[in-house]
């Protein structure tokens, strides 16, 4: 056999290099169904923050702390040899993914959505309006939003939109110090919402109380809370759930419906706090000067699943209005995009030649984390189907491309020393403390 024969097969049998753009849930579900496959890999997960795990660390509500445990298992996969954590890489800047294609056999995208879907209404610009990822990303300490500063100096605040992260977040305003105390709400959030006179929180559904997106658990803890009430219009309810729903959705339905009854029969106590949930109510106004001083909505009638105006309209004073409409993934530079819907364009997760999609930007913002887990699951089998030998130099070309660009490379164990220091400056029964700039977590490392 001759030499240049004997070369392809040993390449034939190389290392498939996979770059996972991404550490959230997608990505980590991605890397372990990879190493599950059992097939010769090496995987490099890259993330433009020094910290990992997307949105379980800057989404996921800070007083959810067993929902974020989720975390230990990602872990493991982080420590597995096969694996190496590139944090503090922004791709885009410090590497294009056309440099990642060329490093690498296969690149998955698992970016995830992390700006917000806009109101769209007039006003919508005024001091004091806040998207939820902002917000949540606030509240959570995340570095892009530290300085967001929103003015909790308000007595009461709207929040657009009746799903899980609309209730997250009234949830985190209405807290007591006490119910947040095991928590690792960002300090800064932490001193605003303790310092906020505010009393009253409005939720606003475009549709009704059956058409809502929130989950069970989440909308009983609404019930559950030391210094505050839910508040609801009786007559906002139905007698039941009627329409087109698939079983289970009718089982959820009639879970909410039978907890929101629950809610009327609460007794007026001396809770400081309301949470109102406003159903039939769509959004058309944010009223005010420069700042926010109040929300315009029109009541609506459900016909077809769909809200439709009555020409009747509303008005609350608010001092801030948070839109928990939806998340929305920013288009990537080469790839292409589907504006409309938010996503990148794919046939069930395959975008172009080695490159692939997991997660919210390929499926859009919805579902739990454990959605993400077929996602991650496909992928490595499009990857381990599609490449079976490989031709790129992976990991080292890599970090040699970081390396003459100065790129201050966060690996796992460097996240561990953060995390490490974040524990130890912890307060009271508190996790950790974050640290809610870059410059912090790299000096730590120093
Ligand atoms: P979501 O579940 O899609 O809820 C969005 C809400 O905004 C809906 O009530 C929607 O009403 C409303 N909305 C959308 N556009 C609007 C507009 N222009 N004007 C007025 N209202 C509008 O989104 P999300 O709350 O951001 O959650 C994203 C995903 O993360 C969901 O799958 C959620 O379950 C998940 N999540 C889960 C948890 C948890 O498990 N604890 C926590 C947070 C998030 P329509 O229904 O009428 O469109």
């Amino acid at each position: 056999m001759s030499l240049v024969i004997v070369f392809l097969k040993v390449r034939g049998h190389m290392t498939i290099k996979v770059a996972i753009i991404g550490s959230g849930p997608s990505g980590f579900y991605t890397a372990d169904s990879l190493l599950k496959s059992g097939q010769d890999v090496e995987v490099d997960i890259i993330d433009r923050l020094p910290t990992p795990f997307g949105l379980i660390r800057g989404g996921v509500a800070p007083d959810h702390q067993k929902t974020k445990k989720v975390a230990r298992a990602y872990e493991k996969t982080a420590l597995n040899e096969k694996v190496q954590y590139f944090g503090n890489v922004d791709v885009g800047t410090n590497v294009t993914i056309e440099e990642l294609r060329k490093t690498h056999d296969a690149v998955v995208l698992a970016v995830g959505a992390p700006t917000d879907r806009k109101l769209g209404i007039p006003g919508d610009d005024k001091i004091g309006v806040f998207g939820s990822a902002d917000f949540v990303g606030w509240y959570n300490g995340h570095p892009d939003f530290t300085n967001l500063d929103p003015n909790l100096d308000v007595s009461s605040v709207a929040i657009v939109g009746v799903g899980n992260v609309a209730i997250d977040a009234a949830r985190v305003l209405v807290k007591t110090p006490a119910e947040m105390a095991e928590t690792d709400i960002a300090e800064h959030a932490s001193v605003a919402v303790q310092k906020s006179p505010l009393t009253d929180v409005y939720m606003f559904g475009r549709r009704g109380p059956i058409e809502a997106k929130f989950t069970n658990v989440e909308l009983r803890e609404m019930g559950k809370l030391e210094n505050c009430l839910p508040v609801i219009d009786p007559n906002q309810l139905p007698e039941s759930v009627t329409g087109d729903w698939s079983e289970r959705d009718q089982r959820l339905k009639e879970r909410n419906l039978a907890t929101m009854r629950e809610f009327l029969e609460v007794e007026p106590t001396n809770k400081g706090k309301k949470v109102h949930f406003k159903f039939f109510a769509n959004p058309v106004e944010v009223l005010g000067d420069e700042k926010v001083e109040g929300l315009k909505v029109e009541k609506t009638l459900v016909e077809g699943g769909r809200a439709i105006g009555t020409g009747e309209f509303y008005t609350i004073d608010c001092g801030l209005v948070v839109a928990a409409i939806g998340y929305y993934s920013i288009p990537i530079e080469g790839v292409p995009f589907d504006l409309n819907n938010g996503i990148v364009i794919h046939d069930d997760g395959r975008v172009e030649d080695g490159v692939y999609a997991v997660g919210w930007i390929k499926r859009g913002p919805t579902g739990v984390i454990g959605t993400n887990k077929p996602d991650g699951e496909i992928a490595a089998k499009q990857i381990l189907e599609d490449i079976n030998s490989s031709t790129k130099a992976g990991r080292n070309e890599l970090n040699s491309l970081l390396a003459e660009r100065n790129v201050r490379i966060v690996n796992y164990e460097d996240w561990q020393k953060i995390e490490k220091a974040e524990v130890a400056a912890a307060i009271g029964q508190a996790p950790r403390k974050k640290f809610v700039n870059i410059q912090d977590m790299l000096a730590v490392l120093d």
